[in-house]
Parts: C-alpha cells; sequence; structure tokens
C-alpha cells in the first residue's frame, strides 16, 4: 500500500537552516544541535530540501 508522508524535515539549501516538525504544535521548529540553534540566515528566502523528493510547488 502507498501512503503518503508528509515530510518532518526540512534543510534549507541556502543557509543550511534545518527544521523539524513538531506533531503537538503543528508547527515547524529549528533544530538545535548542541547549544547552537541550526537558524540558518534570517534574511534568507530559504530553498527548502525536505527528504530529498517532496515538492510543495509543482512545476
Ligand atoms: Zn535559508
Amino acid at each position: 500500500m502507498t501512503k503518503l508522508v508528509p515530510p518532518s524535515e526540512r534543510t534549507c539549501e541556502r543557509c543550511g537552516r534545518h527544521d523539524v516538525w513538531d506533531d503537538e504544535t503543528d508547527s515547524w521548529q529549528i533544530v538545535v544541535d548542541g547549544e547552537q540553534k541550526e537558524a540558518g540566515n534570517p534574511f534568507c528566502l530559504h530553498e527548502w530540501d525536505i527528504n530529498g523528493n517532496y515538492s510543495p510547488l509543482a512545476e
């Protein structure tokens, strides 16, 4: 059976921001690596690479 799995993780190809999906808050949470948030560049127009094959925009 094929099941559509929503993305649970995304990484920006431009600035390196790294988010994971939080089911409890229904929102993206910035990954914290050690004591540093992988927030990337706040001015970046993020280019998300979501698990390599998820594209929210049809081209
Ligand atoms: Zn970015």
